[in-house]
């Protein structure tokens, strides 16, 4: 036996003497205790901790302003009368929304008629008709076609709408004729976005959606399944800016994807150092707006581009405004910053035809960088008693006579209806700035890129010029906080 093993055992030995030691004592120390509570102790620490840490994570989430203003808020809804009165209030506008006022639903229709009107029916909505708003040139952001309804460009969608109303794109093998006009209004698009510059990569491809809305769902829910293939994530985070447009919110809800809304910067564009610091290993998406609706000022797409490269994640592009714009304006020499296909990292667009593509209401196109990403927007049903389903859109069936209605915009249009038309909307957006500029109390927000400008006021309430602008004729949008 050498020295060095009897050294060790005579320390093992001691250490072990030690351990009896503090076993005893912790013991005796233990032993005032009741077993019950010795029991419980435990477990409800480990509650607290957890309370705690869950606190800990909305305040790191929300900030710790939002955080105590949520739990203030909650707490006055226990004062009695508070909650009641807020509900009410909240029920309100859910009336509102559900069906107008009251007085107005007196004499709707609750069943069908006994009778048909047969052709009577036309009369009838003439005067129904009557009753809407005079929307034409003084409506912001509802409809963006100009003219007449009856006639010009009006009158040639209508005609073109009601020829294929009655088409079904869901059965290609029929309706030929729509498939053809579906792509071709998807290839054109693509065009105007670079899709044909060699540093687009050559496969930008897409499909006609019914509106923004769903062209920014779809491209979501692609982003959110494309990244789950790429990177294995499973609870998905999105980052866009506070001017984004409601849509992503409804996307996150729908799809269960978290999500980050990160305040401006001073120019009113998405605040790219702020938007980085919200990417994780969870993160599948940001957003970038060109331009975004609130303001008309388009976000740094390029250094966008840059952080989506720089993480591997996807990179949306909101053209749903800007799409058949700022193509144009930068043809008629205005200074546009870059948007599209040839900034490396942007993976998706969507554009809005019934905006300034001035077709139908209920068209838009979703786009994507090549079909990678895109096979993750479809969904195929193998196992159906109905046989194989392939649809790839939120719908089933689809009005091929709204995709008619686009492909005679475009066609009936071309490039120089466009720049045209461009022409002359970015010329009465100078007219309408150089106007606010001469009115002392009103200022314009941040620098409007496009057509779109937004105005505030720092002496007046602005949401009263808007009410007086009400009454003159003018249906502008009202903003949420304009002036901060
Ligand atoms: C209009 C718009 C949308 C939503 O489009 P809808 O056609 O109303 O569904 C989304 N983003 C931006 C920037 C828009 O202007």
């Amino acid at each position: 036996m050498d020295s060095s093993s009897s050294s060790s055992s005579s320390s093992s030995a001691s250490f072990n003497s030690f351990l009896i030691r503090i076993r005893a004592s912790a013991n005796s120390f233990l032993s005032q205790f009741e077993p019950l509570a010795l029991l419980f102790a435990p477990l409800l620490t480990l509650l607290v901790a957890r309370v705690l840490e869950s606190f800990l994570s909305v305040i790191h989430e929300k900030g710790l302003k939002a955080t105590l203003l949520g739990f203030f808020m909650s707490s006055i809804k226990l004062v009695p009368g508070v909650k009641s009165y807020i509900d009410a209030e909240k029920q309100k506008v859910v009336d509102k929304l559900q069906s107008g006022s009251k007085s107005n639903r007196e004499h709707w229709r609750m069943e069908l008629p006994t009778t048909g009107l047969g052709v009577g029916v036309i009369e009838e909505m003439k005067d129904e008709k009557g009753k809407d708003a005079d929307w034409q040139g003084k409506c912001s952001g509802t409809v963006y076609i100009g003219g007449n309804e009856s006639e010009g460009h009006f009158s040639l969608i209508n005609e073109a709408c009601s020829m294929f109303a009655h088409t079904n794109p869901l059965h290609l093998d029929v309706f030929q004729s729509v498939a053809r006009f579906e792509a071709e209004v998807v290839a054109m698009t693509a065009a105007l976005l670079s899709s044909k510059e060699k540093a687009s990569g050559g496969e930008v491809c897409g499909n006609m959606t019914s509106g923004g809305t769903e062209s920014i769902l779809l491209a979501v829910k692609t982003s959110r399944d494309y990244m789950k293939m790429k990177k294995g994530i499973t609870r998905p985070e999105m980052i866009i800016a506070e001017s984004a447009h409601s849509a992503y919110d409804k996307a996150a809800q729908y799809f269960n994807i978290k999500l980050h809304r990160v305040p401006v910067n001073k120019e009113f564009q998405a605040d790219v150092k702020a938007i980085a610091q919200y990417i994780n290993r969870n993160t599948i998406l940001i957003v970038g707006s060109a331009p975004g609706f609130p303001h008309g000022i388009i976000d740094p797409i390029e250094e966008l581009g840059k952080l989506g490269y720089r993480y591997g994640i996807c990179l949306h592009v909101d053209l749903c405004l800007g799409g058949f714009v700022l193509p144009f304006a930068r043809k008629l020499g205005y200074p546009i910053p870059s948007f599209d296909f040839t900034i490396m990292g942007v993976t998706s667009m969507s554009v809005d035809v019934h905006k300034y593509g001035l077709a139908p209401k209920g068209t838009s196109v979703v786009l994507y960088r090549n079909h990678d990403i895109r096979k993750h927007q479809f969904v195929a049903v193998t196992e159906w008693s109905g046989g194989l389903y392939v649809s790839p859109t939120i719908a089933g069936s689809r009005p091929g006579g709204l995709i008619a209605g686009a492909w005679a915009a475009m066609m009936s249009l071309g490039q120089e209806g466009y720049l045209e038309n461009t022409r002359k909307i970015m010329e009465v957006s100078k007219m309408i700035q150089k106007g606010i500029k001469e009115i002392p109390e009103l200022f314009i927000i941040g620098k409007p890129d496009m057509t779109i400008v937004a105005i505030g006021s720092a002496v007046l309430d602005i949401f009263e010029v808007n009410d007086i602008m009400s009454r003159k004729g003018w249906h502008l949008n009202a903003l949420q906080r304009p002036n901060r």
